[in-house]
């Protein structure tokens, strides 16, 4: 690959989370029955009118907004007209002169990397189409997708690799389902994802791209932009031209093949629809925008990892859900500290979570009752076991860990003169371990907390013991 360099650009469609369609009142739900959520407007009967979705045109601004783009005082719809059955009227609504927005970017994560900062060319609103099903003796139609809100967002050819491709697509993910807007569902082609591809010469620019679709996960966008950087190299290695075309990725063969020839612009007759008005946002609409823009999962787990000292694969973890990262910060808050939080959430809570198949916001565990937790472990009321313990009673049986603690007589002893006699005692019989120590080796402090655990059959608290024999050597 050294003499070659790749381009890659993503074409994103996130299906907006609304009620109903985009320019109908239609529910936008998905697993009815055919071709029950329609009507004459997204069906494109004649003489109909079309009205722009409050809460499509909100989540939009929201989506511009959140990846740093110009937002348009005047966001117009137009037409892109082409011929397929699962759109009634011949074209499609969308915007092409003046998208919602334009000149954004989006800062991601790359493995071993700092952040990398994508350039966004525009994003902007359409209207989906239906879904035609090829049976067996001819193709069905069902349009209740017709119509639904989506919004495109494209980048520009700022990424190099399929893992590059990958992170995007799986941070931009996250980014969409933090902010509400989209459940991110990518099998489900709630987000779908085209990869265009080129390779060049180093220093020579981009290259003649392919489009690749058909992929339905981050996983096989990764695969199949990595396969296509290696063909596109196969072909000019030889001599050969790259075909400008979009290409199918095959699951099954973990190959691409050709589709078509691609299309250009100026082959869809854009013009500005006549049906609908611009879209002319208010200050009052601008600042409700603002209020609904969260703090962006990437700089959240950068403040976890720099202020709070969060381990980066903890962050990683909190990140992923908001509901995560708030149940965290407000166990924080809650008066313990982060580094305890953070191993309990990504440790015991997630595994007992998963393996009762719940979410922590419909668990009976609260951050309230976590912060509880992890202080009688502090003060050693409790030992690791016991809390263990009382974290799976808390969870099955939604009571205070208190209250667990006392009903099941969970209370450590205070076995300290008890720890302190073991502690002379294999001191006496290891003269040499305890010079080590006072003459400031602290290897045989694990030996020693060994041997205490051993002879207490490991009911001993172990960090009560590690602090028992630092007293009493005076470490
Ligand atoms: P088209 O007109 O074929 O749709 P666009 O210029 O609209 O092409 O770009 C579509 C996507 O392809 C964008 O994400 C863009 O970044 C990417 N792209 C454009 N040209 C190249 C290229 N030569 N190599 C790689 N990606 C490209
Ligand atoms: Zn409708
Ligand atoms: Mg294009």
């Amino acid at each position: 690959m050294s003499a070659y360099q790749s381009f890659i650009g993503l074409e994103i469609h996130i299906h907006l989370l609304t009620e109903s369609k985009v320019f109908c009142n239609c529910p936008a739900r998905f697993g009815d029955e055919p071709n029950r959520n329609v009507c004459p407007v997204c069906m494109g009967y004649p003489g109909v009118l079309p009205a722009l979705n409050e809460e499509a045109i909100f989540m939009s601004y929201l989506v511009g907004r959140a990846l740093n783009c110009e937002l348009a005082d005047e966001a117009i719809f137009d037409r892109k007209n082409y011929f397929y059955p699962d759109m009634t009227k011949n074209y499609q609504i969308s915007q092409f002169h003046s998208p919602v927005g334009r000149n954004g970017w989006f800062d991601i994560r790359l493995e071993g990397e700092e952040t990398k900062r994508i350039r966004i060319h525009d994003i902007h609103l359409e209207e989906d189409a239906g879904k035609m099903i090829h049976a067996s003796g001819g193709s069905l139609l069902d349009y209740n997708r017709a119509g639904t809100a989506l919004l495109e967002i494209v980048t520009e050819p700022d990424l190099v690799t399929g893992e590059d491709a990958e992170a995007f697509i799986q941070q931009f993910r996250n980014l969409v389902r933090q902010l509400g807007v989209c459940d991110g569902n990518m099998e489900e082609g709630s987000l779908r994802c085209d990869g265009n591809v080129s390779i060049n010469l180093k220093g020579k620019g981009l290259g003649t791209k392919t489009e690749v679709k058909n992929v339905n996960s981050s996983r096989f966008l990764r695969q199949a932009l990595s396969y296509e950087i290696r063909r596109q190299k196969k072909l000019l290695d030889k001599g050969e031209a790259i075909t400008q075309e979009t290409r199918l990725w095959d699951e099954a063969a973990g190959r691409t093949e050709a589709m078509r020839s691609k299309e250009s612009a100026h082959d869809y007759r854009y013009f500005p629809e006549p049906d609908l008005p611009p879209f002319r946002p208010t200050p009052d609409f601008l600042g409700k925008v603002d209020e609904a823009l969260i703090e962006l999962p990437l700089a959240r787990r950068t403040r976890f990892v720099e202020e709070l000292g969060v381990k980066e694969v903890q962050a990683d973890l909190l990140t992923e859900e908001r509901a995560t990262a708030d149940f965290f910060e407000a166990t924080v808050a809650a008066g313990v500290e982060a580094a305890a939080a953070a191993a309990w959430i990504c440790g015991d809570v997630q595994k007992h979570l998963k393996r009762r198949e719940i979410a922590l916001g419909e668990s009976s565990l609260s951050p309230a009752r976590l912060a509880a937790l992890i202080k009688l472990v502090e003060e050693n009321t409790v030992n690791r076991n016991g809390a263990r313990e009382v974290l799976e009673a808390v969870l099955d049986e939604d009571k205070d860990p208190a209250e667990i603690v006392a009903e099941r007589g969970l209370e450590q002893e205070d076995n300290s003169a008890e720890l302190e006699a073991l502690i002379a005692k294999i001191a006496d019989e290891n003269p040499q371990a305890v010079e080590q120590l006072t003459s400031g080796d602290m290897k045989p402090i694990g030996f020693f907390v060994g041997q205490i655990m051993r002879a207490s059959g490991g009911k001993a608290d172990p960090k009560q013991v590690q602090s028992l024999i630092r007293a009493k050597f005076g470490l």
